[in-house]
This record gives C-alpha cells, sequence and structure tokens, in this order.
C-alpha cells in the first residue's frame, strides 16, 4: 500500500479491493454452485443407476419366476404324461402291443392266472369264447399248460 495517498485514490482503491473481494466471493460462491451442482448431478446419476439395476433385477426376478413357473408346468404336465401313459404290454402270443380299450372282442387283453403274461384273446386257445364268458373263468395261457402238463 503506497504511504501518501489521496484519500480519492485511496477510496478507488479500497473500491478496487472490494471489487477483487467481491469478484473471489462471486467465484467461490460460483464454483460452490458449480460443485453442488456436480455433486447433484452425480448423485442423480448414482440415483438413476440404481434404479435402473433395481428394474434390471425386477426383469431378472421376473423372467426366472415365469421360467420356473414353465419349468413347473413342464414337470406338471410330464407328471401328467406319465399318470396317462401305461406300460406298454406285448401280447405274449403274437408280440403285438395291447390295447386296454378296444370294442373287438378278439383284441381284448387277458391275462395269464398262473404267470405274468397278457394275450389278446385272439391269441389264447379260449379265441373262440366271447371276451366276458373267458374273464369270469380262471384263464391259464397256453404256456403254463405245456409247463402244467
Ligand atoms: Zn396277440
Ligand atoms: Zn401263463
Amino acid at each position: 500500500m503506497p504511504l501518501a495517498i489521496s484519500s480519492k485514490k485511496w477510496r478507488q482503491y479500497m473500491e478496487e479491493k472490494d471489487k477483487e473481494k467481491e469478484n473471489i466471493l462471486k467465484k467461490r460462491e460460483e464454483r460452490k454452485r458449480l460443485m453442488t451442482n456436480k455433486k447433484e448431478e452425480q448423485a442423480k446419476r448414482r440415483l438413476e443407476i440404481s434404479k435402473r439395476k433395481q428394474c434390471n433385477k425386477r426383469k431378472e426376478a421376473a423372467t426366472r419366476k415365469m421360467t420356473t413357473k414353465k419349468s413347473a408346468a413342464n414337470s406338471e404336465s410330464n407328471i401328467k404324461m406319465k399318470e396317462n401313459r401305461l406300460p406298454t404290454i406285448y401280447c405274449a402270443g403274437c408280440n403285438d402291443e395291447l390295447i386296454s380299450d378296444v370294442e373287438d372282442d378278439s383284441l381284448k387283453n387277458i391275462g395269464c392266472d398262473n404267470c405274468p403274461k397278457w394275450f389278446h384273446l385272439k391269441c389264447t386257445t379260449k379265441k373262440n369264447f366271447k371276451y366276458d364268458e373267458v374273464a369270469k373263468e380262471d384263464f391259464v395261457c397256453h404256456y403254463c399248460l405245456i409247463h402244467m402238463i
């Protein structure tokens, strides 16, 4: 600071100083504002990212639920299929598949009472009988009859 100074100059000097101070303050404030803006922006961005992450998580969970539901349905239908599908039995006489619900008497199934074999009625010694009659009586297949003799 100059030693000899007129009041006018002094005032000018002080004004300048004030201005400078003001400028500094302004700059500082602006910087603060910018900083807070930056912080706010960062916070916002962070929030958005976390929101997006949550959204993704929710989506993932939803898809996972759907897939688990799907697989559950699949296993359910598999069980149903298994329940519906009776084990295939083949006729011990002609080796053709035995079908449980047929109209034709000659194709109806008859099981030997002496062994686990199953036959078409037409493939047994009782092929000339009515199915109902044969079913009423004990049935022993010809394999067993041969062994009995
Ligand atoms: Zn048969
Ligand atoms: Zn038998």
